[in-house]
């Protein structure tokens, strides 16, 4: 009798560990590489995704020498610096903050509209009181290093010139995480397309185009010339298709195809989509080139990949 108790609780025991996942996040670009890491921290201890992926954006977001995300971001055609940020985790509840400025930490005040409003998404002044309103502090976020950036760009009248396609002047943190109970949460954040117009939004805090999560499924990030991503519901659309069947690479494809169709310039822009799927598969795809993404797994730790592109491998 107690030999059988004892086999029925290994055999409970084993089955609760062959159900447990592995976690994994992924992160845009090569500055996703710290920001798994301290996402990582936290799923290792057995954390929220939602947890995993606010901490890791917040790192990003606090370096003053990221040109493209939160404090020192480059700033728009009047010099200020404005932020866009949004967070879904594993219901489907979402927060997001458009056009936010003096706030260093636009990921977290996406989280406290989510958490604390009955509301979606706040923008600009709006924002920025209720922020302070939840114990934020005000912060100078125009470093000397960006303000000289936007004073040669204004001096330069730069305004029509072409912009480096992969260069800081528009480069997101997107970051999907997976947890241990198997639970889906993403996070955005950015300052947006460098000198863009005063007011101007674009798709990372628009929940379905720079980041959805369907924890049934799998979540996207965007990044890249947001205009585009919004006119096809981007990160929406690659959870649709690994609904479909599809594997995040191919999602991903599918959906920078359908940009493609959309906008006749795509050649002169850059895009990438980056996908996790509810098994912790993951895969990216982008227009140019460039395009590189952080993925952090039990197995193999963190790893830097170059994003498949479509302009690698066909004839222009
Ligand atoms: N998608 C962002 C925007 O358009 C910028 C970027 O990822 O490059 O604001």
């Amino acid at each position: 009798m107690k030999a059988h108790v004892t086999l029925i609780a290994c055999l409970l025991i084993v089955s609760t560990w062959a159900q447990a996942n592995q976690p994994v996040v992924v992160s845009t670009w090569k500055f996703g590489m710290q920001a798994n890491e301290a996402a990582w921290e936290v799923l290792s201890k057995g954390g929220r995704a939602l947890d995993a992926v606010e901490t890791g954006v917040r790192v990003t977001e606090a370096d003053p020498n990221n040109a493209s995300v939160g404090i020192g971001g480059t700033p728009d055609e009047q010099g200020n610096v404005t932020l866009d940020a949004c967070i879904m985790d594993e219901t489907g509840d979402c927060g997001s903050v458009a056009f936010l400025q003096n706030i260093l930490h636009p990921i977290s005040v996406a989280r406290k509209v989510m958490e604390e409003t009955r509301h979606v998404m706040l923008v600009g002044k709006g924002a920025e009181e209720f922020a302070y309103e939840q114990g934020f502090e005000k912060t100078d976020l125009l470093t000397a290093k960006a303000e000289a950036r936007w004073k040669k760009w204004r001096a330069e009248n730069e305004e029509g010139k072409k912009q480096e396609i992969n260069a800081e002047n528009h480069d997101t943190i997107g970051m999907i995480a997976l947890d241990k109970d198997g639970n889906l949460s993403g996070a955005c954040t950015t300052s947006g397309a460098g000198f863009k117009i005063h007011g101007r939004v674009g798709d990372s805090p628009i929940i379905g185009a720079g980041m959805f999560v369907d924890n049934e499924v799998g979540g996207a990030v965007a990044t890249g010339w947001g205009e585009a991503v919004i006119r096809i519901s981007g990160s929406h659309l690659v959870v649709e298709l690994m609904r479909q069947g599809h594997s995040p690479t191919e999602a991903c494809r599918l959906a920078v195809e359908r940009l493609i169709s959309k906008n006749p310039d795509w050649k002169d822009i850059q895009v990438g989509f980056l996908a996790l799927n509810k098994k912790g598969e993951y895969g990216a795809y982008c227009i140019q080139p460039g395009f590189q993404y952080a993925a952090y797994d039990p197995d193999n730790g963190n790893q830097l990949f170059d994003g498949d592109s479509r302009l690698a491998k066909k004839a222009n």
